[in-house]
């Protein structure tokens, strides 16, 4: 991947000593890198645990950026943290994932950032609705600044998987579909949780076209304050950009038409069935309210559930997807039924 062509944003989780935010800067910059991030204050889930340096990271953060010509960012949580940091000529700042959850907190940082001009990185809140993180990005341009950028870093989840937070792909997705200017990064370190997924995540996030990344790196991530499984050498960070394919997107670009005219049939095909099941749906409705019957019949919706579920299966389908899907289905149709009534 040519590195010049996004806007890669890199450096520690925190900002922990000078030594080590000068090492981490030096070597991202040898690799190309321009913009460079190192958190200072830490939301940490438990008291008691590495909250960061606080304001006498800022001078760090300065002479990583007079040294080696990056720009520098940092997030900022409270009103407090922005004074600080405006003193210090910061080019970008983000608003994290805990803070963009919470309205008021956005709003009244939001107040603090009119008549100033710096980059703005919004977050995904932590629970999966593109609509407050909306809202959060919205809140930020009613300000004034006019270059905010959002950054998908996952959703949590009670149930962990493979990733420390579920990148529920369709969230950015939506977003970008209603804001379709705005700079969409992937921060892969926050999504995984493990420096092995950061790769192939940066890859999926490449085909899904988006403009950049968001990513951890720390000169010895094995002794890293905070983040440590997640956080890959400047080195290791240079060759994964290095060895992203690029030309997937191009390639598919060509041939896709061909399957999207496939698939626009088929979608029409799914609809025009679906259709005719809801007028079928409205007869059966006619007869049970003839009969006196109740609309809702629990022993055939389960047997429904379960068969369309077998047949799913049977058609390589998750349980889950059909499971919705007929969810869904029947919810419309017995709406349907109720309508009649009136
Ligand atoms: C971070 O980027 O270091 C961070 C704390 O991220 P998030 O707000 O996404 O958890
Ligand atoms: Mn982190």
């Amino acid at each position: 991947m040519d590195i010049e062509k996004h806007m890669i944003v890199a450096g520690p989780c925190a900002a922990e000593s000078r030594d080590q935010v000068i090492k981490t800067a030096e070597e991202l910059a040898a690799g190309g890198i321009r913009i460079f991030r190192a958190g200072l204050w830490k939301p940490r889930t438990k008291p008691g645990e590495f909250e960061g340096v606080g304001v006498e990271g800022l001078g760090w953060l300065s002479e990583a950026k007079s040294r080696f010509g990056l720009k520098i960012a940092t997030e900022v949580a409270s009103v407090e943290h922005l004074k600080a940091v405006l003193a210090a000529d910061v080019d970008y700042i983000w608003l994290g994932a805990r803070t963009v959850t919470n309205p008021f907190a956005v709003q009244t940082i939001a107040d603090a950032l009119k008549g100033v001009k710096i980059g703005v990185m919004v977050k995904n809140p932590i629970n999966p609705d593109v609509n407050l993180w909306l809202g959060a990005i919205e809140r930020v341009e009613n300000a004034g600044i006019e270059n905010v950028i959002a950054i998908h870093r996952g959703f949590s989840s009670y149930e962990q998987h493979t990733y420390r937070n579920n990148p529920l792909w369709a969230i950015p997705i939506e977003l970008k579909r209603k804001r379709p200017s705005i700079t969409l990064l992937c921060d892969p370190s926050h999504i995984s949780g493990r420096r092995e997924l950061v790769a192939p995540l940066c890859q999926q996030a490449l085909q899904l076209n988006y403009d950049g990344f968001f990513i951890e790196a720390h000169c010895c991530p094995e002794h890293a304050l905070t983040d440590s499984r997640q956080q890959v050498l400047p080195s290791e960070l240079i060759s994964i950009l290095d060895n992203l394919d690029e030309k997937t997107n191009k390639e598919l670009s060509q041939n896709v038409n061909f399957f999207r005219d496939k698939i626009d049939e088929i979608d029409r095909r799914i609809l025009e069935l679906l259709s005719e099941r809801m007028d079928i749906s409205q007869e059966i409705g006619k007869v049970k309210i003839q009969s006196n019957a109740p609309l809702f019949q629990g022993d055939r919706y389960n047997k429904m559930l379960e068969d369309r579920i077998e047949i799913g299966r049977q058609l390589g389908l998750s349980s889950d997807f059909v499971e919705q899907i007929v969810r869904k289905v029947h919810e419309e149709s017995l709406k349907k039924q109720l309508d009649l009534n009136e």
